[in-house]
């Protein structure tokens, strides 16, 4: 099989990659076996300089890499350098932390007795293409710190950025076998959950994807960690401060062109302060350029594939004949999709129910602020939250009534290196990031000494 990097942009064919035969995915296989036989005695000290060393290369490429990165999906290149830039700062988090987070935990017992933690052997991961460098240094750094080694199958469309991210590992001295990008087809995953090297699976995606992969790795009986979509309510309470919520709701709904996880897509106003946020929200919107990604003064480029905006097109017309009201934009031509604006969107509606993985912004109008929660909380995805309201103490009182993985008070939701990500419900399970993130992966192995 081929796998294509199309240009969503241009839609010219920028590579062409084989995928691997089974003997050679066989041959990677007993490579990563082979390197974390080694890899797992090596010092925290040691594999800190190279994670070190990683952060640089990438710093020192992010011109080239944001390019290689707006190539292959689309986004714009200040965000592609600024993705870069993340992720390097990531693997420097990891190398002056992962050590420290791992320190073995005493117990008052009469005897002595403590938790350690031990390396499993290598972290199979399914990536997507949407943040492309971000999303595999999130898991690698991680779990390459804590002493395991891993094996990433990307999204077929970013074949280019894995084979970089491997390149840039290759160069900061990791050892061959440590980091490895797999050009696999689905049917191949088995081959790699069921491996013994294989010990944990982490994949980001989609529902559909997960369960497939989650069901897999059940067979096999390995740890998972899922991170799939999202629907995230954006809650604009009556004392919000409208004009920075509606700026922040129209990045948050737009970044990326509106294709990450963690985009608000569900914006959820009480009736008091309905109209005037929707008159904010719309301007903001409306503003918004959308056009060639590499160009300066670009807010958002195109779809990363001509298929999404097929997806996103139907969503949008069958929440229109369902009662939504367009207030901007609706147009769509190859993969630029013009950012839109709905209102009226009410609870048993496509845009409502499914996720929206484009700019596409919904407006749900609720009763109060109870009505608002019990709004957010109806839904099958559980991943993140904002609440816009200027008491803090209710913030509070409200974001612990949000099912979901994440709650973010007058802000943008975003995924940051010291503070543990996952989901809920369908939004999946386990953490990503922090302390509590790098364990997922590790035997937390109790040792009593009498
Ligand atoms: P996707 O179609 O599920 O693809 C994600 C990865 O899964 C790709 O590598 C894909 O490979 C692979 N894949 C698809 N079906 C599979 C199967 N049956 N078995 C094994 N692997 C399979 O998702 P996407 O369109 O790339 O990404 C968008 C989705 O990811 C959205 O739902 C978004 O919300 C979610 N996401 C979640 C997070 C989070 O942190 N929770 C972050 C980012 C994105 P191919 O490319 O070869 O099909």
């Amino acid at each position: 099989m081929i796998f294509k990097s199309i240009n969503p942009f241009t839609q010219e064919v920028i590579a062409e990659y084989e995928s691997l035969s089974n003997a050679a995915l066989n041959k990677k296989i007993a490579l990563a076996e082979n390197a974390f036989n080694k890899w797992k005695h090596t010092s925290f000290q040691e594999r800190a300089e190279m994670m070190q060393k990683l952060a640089n290369i990438l710093r020192e490429n992010k011109q080239k890499l944001g390019l290689l990165i707006t190539n292959e999906m689309g986004k714009i290149l200040s965000e592609s350098v600024a993705e870069v830039e993340k992720s390097a700062s990531n693997c420097d988090y990891y190398a002056e932390n992962a050590e420290q987070m791992l320190k073995d935990v005493y117990y008052e017992t009469p005897f002595k007795s403590m938790s350690v933690y031990d390396p499993m052997g290598a972290v199979f991961a399914v990536m997507p293409w949407n943040y492309p460098f971000w999303q595999v240094l999130r898991y690698a750094a991680p779990a390459i710190m804590a002493g395991n080694v891993t094996l990433l199958k990307h999204a077929s469309n970013v074949i280019g950025c894995a084979k970089a991210i491997e390149s840039a590992f290759l160069e900061a001295g990791f050892p061959e076998g440590v980091f490895q990008q797999i050009s696999i087809e689905v049917s191949q995953v088995e081959t790699v959950i069921s491996s013994n090297i294989v010990q944990g699976i982490t994949l980001t995606g989609s529902e559909a994807a997960g369960s497939s992969v989650a069901s897999l790795a059940g067979k096999h009986i390995k740890k998972s960690v899922m991170e799939l979509g999202g629907s995230d309510p954006f809650i604009i309470l009556e004392d919000a401060n409208l004009t920075k919520a509606a700026e922040v709701a129209a990045h948050s709904r737009m970044l990326n062109a509106g294709q990450a996880c963690i985009c608000a897509k569900r914006f959820i106003v009480t009736d008091k302060v309905a109209d005037e946020f929707v008159s904010l929200f719309s301007a903001n919107i409306a503003s918004l350029k959308q056009g060639n990604p590499l160009q300066d003064g670009i807010d958002l480029g195109p779809l990363a594939r001509l298929d999404l905006v097929d997806t996103l097109a139907d969503q949008l017309q069958k929440s229109l004949k369902q009662g939504a009201k367009l207030v901007t934009g609706g147009s769509y031509e190859n993969c630029n999709f013009q950012p839109t604006l709905i209102d009226f969107v009410s609870v048993d509606s496509v845009a409502f129910q499914q996720e929206t993985f484009g700019p596409l912004a919904t407006v749900i109008r609720a009763k109060d602020e109870n009505d608002a929660i019990a709004i957010a909380n109806n839904h099958r995805y559980g991943l993140a939250a904002a609440i816009w309201t200027e008491d803090r103490e209710k913030a509070y009182k409200l974001a612990r009534k949000i099912e979901s993985g994440n709650v973010f008070v007058n802000s943008l939701v975003r995924s940051v290196s010291q503070v543990p990500f996952g989901g809920i419900k369908k939004s999946g399970y386990g953490r990503e990031l922090g302390a509590v993130g790098i364990k997922e992966f590790m035997n937390m192995k109790s040792l009593v000494i009498e």
